[in-house]
C-alpha cells in the first residue's frame, strides 16, 4: 500500500502513521474530521472500516440511498480530490489548507457541480477553453485506446518524469507507466511521455490510438510540425516514426482530463531505472480512474 511518495513513507499531515491513499484519503486524523464535519454521523457507519475498493465503490453507488445526503457521490468524490490536492499542497509547497478552508472548497465545487448538472452543460474539451468550462475525460471510441500521458518538472533538480496510461473504449485500465528522465527540458518531459505512450500501445499490437497530453505546445508539434533546429525536433520525429503504420489523432486535454497521467508522470520521478510498467492499477490511481470511470465533472481552474 505504500506510494513512496515522501521521503520517510510517514503521513506528512499527521507524521504518525504510514501513508498509505487510505490514511491519506480518510484515516488520517485531520482527515477524518472534515469527513465527520461534512456529513454527522460517518462515524456511526461502516464508512471508517471498509478497504479501498468497497470504500470507493459503496461511496460512489450504494452509498447514496444510506447515508442522508442524495448528493453523497459528487460529494465523496469531490471531498477526496480536494483532500488530495491538500496533501499535495503540504508536500509540495509546504502549505497547509485549515479543515474550515477545505470544507468551504468542497462546498463551493459541489455547488458548481450541480448547478452545471442542473444546466446539463457537459462542455467538451475541444469547443469550449474558458475557464469555468466543465472537464472530464472522454472514452476513446470503439477499436480505439486511448493513451493519456504527461511530464513532470522538478525545479530543485533541474530533472524531469514522464508517465501515462492506455485504456480502452470502456474506460478499462489496459497497463500504465512511469519513467525518470534525468535532466531535461519540460518540453522534451512532454514528448518523451507521448514517445513512451505510443510505444508501448504499438508494441502491444494497437492500431487506432488516441494521444492526450495537456501539453498544448506539444500537442501542436506533433500538428503541424517542429523547427529541425528545435531542441525537441528528435523526439517529435520519433513519436512520428514510431506511430507511422498506426492511425493516430493527437488531442489536447485539459490538465483536470489528464489526473490519472500527472500523478503517473510525478510517480516516475521515483522510478530507479528502466521504464517502469504497471500491468494492473496501482494502488495511488484508483481513485482516479474511478474517477474517471464515472466521468464526474471538475469545474476547471478551481
Ligand atoms: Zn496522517
Amino acid at each position: 500500500m505504500r506510494r513512496h511518495m515522501t521521503n520517510e513513507g510517514q503521513c506528512p499531515v499527521c507524521g504518525l502513521e504510514e501513508e498509505t491513499t487510505l490514511h491519506a484519503l480518510r484515516d488520517c486524523l485531520d482527515v477524518q474530521n472534515v469527513w465527520n464535519r461534512l456529513l454527522p454521523g460517518l462515524n456511526d457507519s461502516n464508512f471508517f472500516l471498509m478497504d479501498i475498493e468497497l470504500w470507493i465503490s459503496w461511496n460512489l453507488r450504494t452509498g447514496a440511498g444510506d447515508y442522508s445526503r442524495e448528493d453523497w457521490p459528487i460529494l465523496f468524490v469531490t471531498a477526496a480530490d480536494i483532500l488530495w490536492m491538500r496533501r499535495n499542497k503540504i508536500v509540495f509547497e509546504q502549505s497547509f489548507l485549515s479543515t474550515t478552508a477545505c470544507l468551504k472548497l468542497i462546498e463551493e465545487r459541489v455547488g458548481a457541480i450541480q448547478e452545471s448538472l442542473k444546466k446539463n452543460d457537459y462542455v467538451s474539451v475541444e469547443m469550449n477553453h474558458s475557464r469555468g468550462a466543465l472537464i472530464r475525460w472522454r472514452n476513446p471510441p470503439q477499436n480505439w485506446i486511448k493513451v493519456n500521458s504527461d511530464g513532470s518538472f522538478n525545479p530543485e533538480t533541474g530533472t524531469a518524469a514522464c508517465g501515462g496510461v492506455l485504456r480502452d473504449c470502456y474506460g478499462t485500465f489496459m497497463c500504465a507507466y512511469a519513467m525518470r528522465l534525468g535532466s531535461c527540458s519540460i518540453m522534451q518531459g512532454e514528448l518523451w511521455g507521448i514517445l513512451q505512450g505510443a510505444r508501448l500501445a504499438v508494441s502491444r499490437g494497437f492500431v487506432n490510438i488516441i494521444i492526450e497530453a495537456d501539453s498544448l505546445c506539444a500537442i501542436r508539434f506533433l500538428h503541424y510540425g517542429i523547427p529541425r533546429t528545435h531542441p525537441s525536433a528528435a523526439l517529435v520525429s520519433s513519436i512520428k516514426n514510431t506511430l507511422s503504420n498506426c492511425n493516430v489523432i493527437f488531442n489536447h486535454a485539459f490538465r483536470e482530463a489528464n489526473k490519472v497521467a500527472d500523478m503517473l508522470s510525478k510517480h516516475g520521478h521515483e522510478v530507479e531505472g528502466e521504464m517502469k510498467i504497471f500491468e494492473v492499477v496501482p494502488d495511488f490511481l484508483s481513485l482516479y480512474l474511478f474517477y474517471d470511470s464515472v466521468a464526474v465533472p471538475l469545474e476547471r481552474g478551481m
